[in-house]
């Protein structure tokens, strides 16, 4: 692998980079989740138990914690479908979208506050005709916040409506600490499972020419493009919300999940492995993983905590060993 500086705009970052200027790694990436090998290996099950809680999911369940507490109707109100308390669970989803993303752009892409240090590309955010109004942030903006946040409210309220009317049944958490729990940390996880399958559906032929491309124009990603997508593909990913109506989950672990969508891909979107706070400390941010899938298509659909792509052979850890079975295998979807 080349290990290359990247000069750009008088910045140099010291990055281990591909020929072509990409973020490499010098380390293995993507490797299938230890829980599932065996004979079972306790130290690294510990490592990925660690990645997987810490930071983000600890600081999405405190949030959506918060959001139940504070910031949800009580449940004697939503007994009937009225504006009042749609509206308010439609702003205070939208306000925390448009939150976590502008601060993630701000900091990341506007005022570039780490340069092109963990920078996927080497390119900022694109001005090409194939985006609305010709911007890719706008473009993206515009798919996020009309869609994303509006699917993602649809879900939650027709949800809430339906626990307020005691249509659903759901646990107690006081009855059912145990079950309460691990619902919530398995929240995650059973995305990473669904995301793969919702996915995969969206690269077939049909689906991806109405839906999917509107997320594929982005090459580069941002945090906007993280929920940057069609309609009709929000809908495929807060529809892993319904799981929880089904097995009788509380409502709280409902709201998470729809969190956990939203705000995992904004952040796993953010075009940054690393977000770095000061010299030599840096959190483990983003999804170089994912990244390859937006760069390549045909290669990691979903994610290695889940490892169907390794199980089905689609797994791609952006080495050169690894290139040319990828490349080999797009030749044969797509014939170049
Ligand atoms: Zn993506
Ligand atoms: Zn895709």
């Amino acid at each position: 692998m080349a290990n290359i500086s990247v000069e750009r705009d008088g910045l140099v970052d010291g990055m281990p980079r591909d020929e072509r200027g990409y973020w490499r790694p010098d380390k293995d990436i993507g490797l299938p989740n230890p829980v599932f090998s065996w004979p079972p290996k306790p130290v690294k099950i510990a490592k990925w138990l660690k990645a997987y809680l810490w930071p983000f999911t600890i600081i999405y369940i405190a949030v959506t914690i918060l959001t139940w507490l504070y910031l949800t109707p009580e449940l004697t109100r939503m007994t009937e479908l009225r504006a009042g308390w749609i509206l308010e669970i439609f702003l205070r989803n939208q306000l925390m979208l448009i939150g976590l993303a502008t601060v993630l752009h701000v900091r990341l892409w506007g005022r570039k506050a780490q340069g092109y240090q963990y920078k996927w590309s080497t390119k900022w955010m694109s001005k090409s005709k194939k985006f609305l109004w010709n911007d890719q942030v706008r473009d993206n903006v515009f798919w996020s916040v009309a869609g994303a946040g509006t699917v993602w409210t649809a879900f939650e309220v027709l949800m809430l409506y339906a626990y307020a009317n005691g249509h659903i049944a759901y646990i107690d958490p006081r009855e059912q600490p145990v079950s309460f729990a691990l619902i919530l940390l398995l929240a995650p996880l059973w995305y990473n499972f669904y995301f793969y399958w919702a996915h995969r559906l969206l690269h077939t032929r049909f689906l991806y020419k109405v839906a999917h491309y509107v997320h594929h124009k982005n090459i580069d990603v941002g945090p906007w493009s993280g929920v940057s997508m069609h309609p009709i593909e929000h809908v495929f990913m807060y529809a892993s919300m319904l799981i929880h109506p089904l097995i009788g989950a509380h409502p709280l672990n409902m709201i998470f999940q729809g969190q956990f969508v939203t705000f995992g891909s904004i952040v796993g979107h953010g075009g940054f492995e690393d977000m770095v706070i000061k010299d030599g400390v840096s959190i483990p941010f983003a999804n170089y993983w994912h990244s390859l899938h937006h760069r390549y298509f045909e290669c990691n659909y979903g994610e290695p905590a889940v490892p169907f792509d390794h199980i089905f052979g689609t797994n791609y850890d952006g080495s050169p060993a690894a290139r040319e079975k990828m490349l080999a295998r797009r030749r044969a979807m797509h014939g170049s």
